[in-house]
């Protein structure tokens, strides 16, 4: 966990600096764009077994075309992997790029181990170009503060690029959030631990399931790359509510409605705007003592 002045001390840091969405900081990173989700199982563990072999298979691998052609041939023998939606590829080539593993992402790009500098994403499926130019949409469609808010609260490279890329719920998680507490949310919540924990504890609905203990919860896609699911063009339409279930039934492959799932959806968002409010008056009250 990022001490309390370091993270003061990054927020101002990113109000100056546009953020980098892909890989905001050193504790986690997202590689949906390279098929990460785009699999039958997009657990945590099973998803962190693969790129663990890929990354530690990679490292042995010579930086030549026939050597770096040969690896991915071997991977996608290994994972034999059908993906969900077939126009995206599920590159062979994302692992983890940092000696902690907590960042995923491309282990041809120059700043990868072993790399030196050298770019050998022209290796990739999709060409060069289109993996140094692509952006989703989330970068141009979250507000500075959405952006904000996530980053500074996930620290998990999973739950992260499940979040992240998933524009819907995050704008309709906000205003839900501020139509029950009334209003405009800002970063000063980040300041209480445990309405932190209680943020996290919702945003961890697109990992972990809303329901307690869902077994059928393993499709985990991510969004990013369906235009119509992309901010304010759902099919679905409705309120904010009916859209949070929208991408949490799409997460998680149910097609119907998940039993109980709205009155989860509120409790959570309950609890959050309850720790918010005792902790606002709390800091009122303690403002008005020191002032007599
Ligand atoms: S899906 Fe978006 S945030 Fe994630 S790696 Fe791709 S461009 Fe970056
Ligand atoms: S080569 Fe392209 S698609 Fe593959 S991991 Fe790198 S950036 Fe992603």
């Amino acid at each position: 966990m990022v001490p309390p002045k370091e993270r003061a001390a990054d927020r101002k840091t990113a109000m100056r600096i546009p953020m980098n969405l892909c890989r905001p900081d050193t504790s986690k990173s997202c590689a949906a764009c390279c098929g990460l989700y785009n699999v039958g199982d997009g657990t945590r563990l099973t998803l962190r077994d693969k790129l663990t072999y890929r990354t530690d298979r990679f490292r042995d691998v010579i930086r030549s075309p026939d050597a770096l052609a040969g690896f991915e041939s071997e991977v996608r023998a290994r994972e034999r992997t059908v993906p969900y939606d077939e126009v995206i590829h599920v590159c062979e080539f994302a692992g983890f790029v940092d000696a902690e593993r907590r960042s995923v992402g491309c282990m041809l790009h120059p700043c990868a181990p072993g790399n030196e500098g050298r770019d050998w994403r022209g290796m990739c499926h999709y060409g060069g170009m289109a993996c140094k130019s692509f952006h989703c949409p989330a970068w141009e469609e979250l507000s500075d503060l959405h952006k904000r808010i996530v980053t500074d609260i996930v620290d998990d490279w999973h739950l992260y690029g499940l979040v992240i890329t998933d524009v819907d719920f995050i704008l309709s998680l906000f205003e839900l959030v501020e139509e029950h507490l009334g209003l405009t949310l800002d970063d000063t919540f980040l300041r209480c631990d445990s309405a932190r924990s209680d943020f996290l504890r919702i945003l961890k609905w697109k990992d972990s399931g809303i329901l307690p203990g869902d077994s059928s919860a393993t499709l985990r896609l991510s969004r990013y790359y369906i235009n119509a699911s992309t901010s304010g063009k759902l099919a679905r339409g409705g309120g904010p509510m009916d859209r949070i279930l929208a991408c949490l039934e799409f997460t998680y492959g149910h097609s119907e409605r998940i039993p109980g799932a709205e009155r989860l959806v509120s409790g959570g968002i309950g609890r959050f705007v309850s720790t918010y409010r005792q902790w606002i008056e709390g800091v009122e009250e303690r403002g008005k003592d020191r002032r007599r």
